[in-house]
């Protein structure tokens, strides 16, 4: 399985010349509308005619499934388009458990309205007692979502977490009729991002302990840094308005990167070969990888990821931050770069444009 490299590079005069900050929202919309203004605008057409369609997301875990759905929904039509996770579904449904009256209301929903083989105690308690190891059953989960769903008006919703397991494949296809999105189109987004790159993803995180801002020291950084001179090391420093300039710091077990989740990549990985093979479901397919040797021909230069680094200015008495080329190795060895999530979004609003016949 081999996801094409979309193209993202100008081609018409004079655009090629110039440079956006993608990290800058007033820079990443001019650049959307430069590189997509045509789908933008026949997509917001669409979401105001009033209608809507459900994607699945279908991803390695951190490969930034909600990144992708929360641009395309920023430039598109914020109103009407809804990331919707199911972990955050249940992490709901954890704190509704722990509250009388709705622990009450929530169960009487599943005893009128759960199908399946379990008792109505061992859902709640498979529900109270979750590790994420263990999944919950498949039959359990649609009926909450559908009640999730039910609760908004009708939106575009891009559902992140389900299908999370071979068996529930199937279910995907029945979904919407499930929810009541009977005439809409729906569509699987899979994305590929390299395992390099989600290893460097989380060995690099580093996180606010005050605002839980998550950024990265050699891909995200905020914009203050720090110097430990002890330790020679640089830090970043929360550049959060509404929080503190406190050192963001690396959570326990990061340093392993992607070693303790394996398996579940690998999981994650069968998962979307088995979605890339089903029939009569359109399906968008986003790559966070260009091979080096077609990077010059496929993007512009400021929509790869850089690394960052540090350095002591002795003169200016503070750290500055320097970037060079960030090259990691794809899923099948060949050095590649890693793109910035708006080109991938591009990509995304073209793909969607043409599914959705507009
Ligand atoms: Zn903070």
């Amino acid at each position: 399985m081999r996801f094409p490299v979309f193209k993202t590079k100008m081609r018409k005069k004079g655009d090629e010349t110039r440079v956006f900050d993608l990290n800058n929202p007033k820079e990443r919309r001019e650049y959307f509308y430069l590189k997509a203004g045509k789908e933008i605008k026949k997509l917001k057409e669409y979401f105001n005619k009033g209608n809507s369609f459900v994607a699945y997301l279908l991803g390695k875990k951190n490969s930034g499934k909600g990144t992708y759905s929360k641009m395309f929904a920023e430039i598109v039509n914020p109103k009407k388009i809804e990331h919707f996770s199911i972990g955050d579904m249940i992490r709901g449904i954890d704190k509704e458990l722990k509250d009388k009256k709705k622990r009450k209301e929530l169960i009487e929903f599943l005893k009128k309205n759960y199908r399946g083989w379990y008792s109505l105690e061992k859902l709640v308690s498979s529900l109270e007692k979750r590790s994420t190891k263990i999944l919950l059953p498949t039959e359990l989960i649609l009926v909450l979502v559908k009640r999730e769903i039910a609760k908004r008006k009708k939106k575009t919703i891009f559902i992140d977490g389900f299908p999370r397991d071979l068996d529930q494949i199937s279910y995907s296809l029945f979904f919407r009729d499930l929810i009541g999105y009977r005439d809409d189109q729906d569509v699987f987004v899979l994305i590929d991002v390299p395992e390099k790159v989600i290893d460097e993803r989380i060995k690099s995180r580093v996180v606010c302990p005050l605002c839980q801002t998550s950024r990265n020291l050699r891909l995200l950084p905020t914009s203050k840094i720090g110097y430990d001179r002890k330790k020679k090391e640089f830090y970043l420093l929360c550049d959060n308005p509404q929080c503190r300039e406190v050192r963001l710091l690396p959570k326990e077990g990061d340093a392993w990167g992607i070693k303790p989740i394996k398996d579940r990549l690998k999981k994650d990985g069968k998962l979307i070969e088995q979605a890339f093979s089903l029939q009569g479901i359109p399906k968008v397919l986003l790559r966070n990888s260009v091979p080096k040797r077609l990077a010059k021909e496929y993007v512009d230069d400021y929509e790869i990821t850089p690394e960052y680094y540090y350095q002591w200015s002795e003169k200016d008495k503070r750290a500055v931050i320097k970037e060079k080329p960030w090259i990691a190795k794809d899923d099948e060895g060949s050095p590649s770069y890693s793109l910035l999530p708006p080109p991938v979004v591009v990509s995304l609003i073209k793909q969607l444009a043409d599914i959705l016949n507009l």
